[in-house]
């Protein structure tokens, strides 16, 4: 057969190296064997050897189980079992977890750009006083930290607890950044007392309102794992944050809902070819 040169075979040998389609990941129902193997970055990525998270433990449930976005790092399973038993503790109700990876990672085809390489989870800041019936959690209903006008704090919704919660969450140690809505973190920097280092943790960014989104750091040990962008000194609450309410975010914010040309898929590292593959 004649070889075929050029750009186009170039790309071709390249997607087939390591596959990026959304569809191939989500068709896959297993992690893949062997040991845990963290690849890439969380918004190009995926994950060998992944584990689940049970269904239900200690004050936590997860959501949607149907869609099989419970896997990822034992770290990261670990931080959402921990959070159960502080919640549990406090008395604060079931934390309700939405989203963490698919069974090998990679892609997601809906919601999410990151959550790739097991180190994602979503958290809500809902709390179940009683445990969900399997009907409520296909089809849970997220409850808005935010007023009607989607800009400023709702402190009925967004209280002592949820601010607790959170700042539970920052405060771990393998917790790398937390993406969170910028009038909570906001609300986070003005309601702070005593130490105020976890708040640098708090990124903002849009949506998450109902949610917050937890990352770890690159576990150790994962020579694969490449680390997200550092994140500027200081706790954040001041002009970085002072920009999400500026015209500059809300013209950001009409240019991110534009309609456009999807973008390419992203090329994963080759060795995510080699999770996808295995048996
Ligand atoms: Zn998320």
């Amino acid at each position: 057969m004649r070889v075929v040169a050029g750009p186009l075979a170039a790309l071709a040998a390249l997607l087939a190296a390591a596959p990026a389609i959304a569809a191939d990941w989500t068709t896959v129902t297993t992690p893949s064997p062997g040991p845990v193997r963290v690849i890439g970055k969380t918004a190009q990525g995926c994950i060998g050897g992944a584990r689940a998270l049970p269904p239900q433990g200690v004050g936590y449930q997860t959501l949607r189980p149907a869609r099989l976005r419970q896997f990822g790092h034992p770290d990261t399973i670990r931080l959402v079992e921990a959070l159960g038993r502080w919640s549990a503790a406090g008395g604060h109700g079931t934390l309700l977890i939405a989203d963490m990876g698919q069974p090998r990672g990679g892609p997601v085809p809906s919601g999410h750009a990151s959550h790739q390489s097991g180190l994602d989870v979503d958290i809500w800041f809902r709390r179940a006083a009683q445990p969900l019936s399997d009907a409520e959690r296909a089809q849970p209903l997220a409850v808005d930290m935010l007023r009607p006008d989607g800009k400023t704090v709702d402190p009925a919704r967004f209280g002592a607890v949820e601010l607790a919660l959170v700042r539970q969450a920052a405060t771990r140690p393998e917790v790398e950044r937390i993406l969170i809505n910028p009038a909570l973190k906001q609300a986070a920097c003005a309601r702070a007392t005593g130490d105020r280092a976890w708040l640098r943790r708090l990124r903002p960014w849009w949506g998450h309102s109902a949610h917050f989104h937890v990352r770890i750091s690159c576990p150790a040990g994962q020579a694969e794992c490449e680390p997200g962008p550092a994140i500027p000194p200081g706790d954040g609450c001041g002009t970085d944050l002072a920009w999400w309410f500026s015209a500059d975010a809300v013209k950001a914010a009409l240019e991110r809902f534009k309609p456009r040309e999807p973008a390419p898929p992203k090329i994963l590292p080759a060795a995510c070819a080699d999770v996808l593959a295995a048996p």
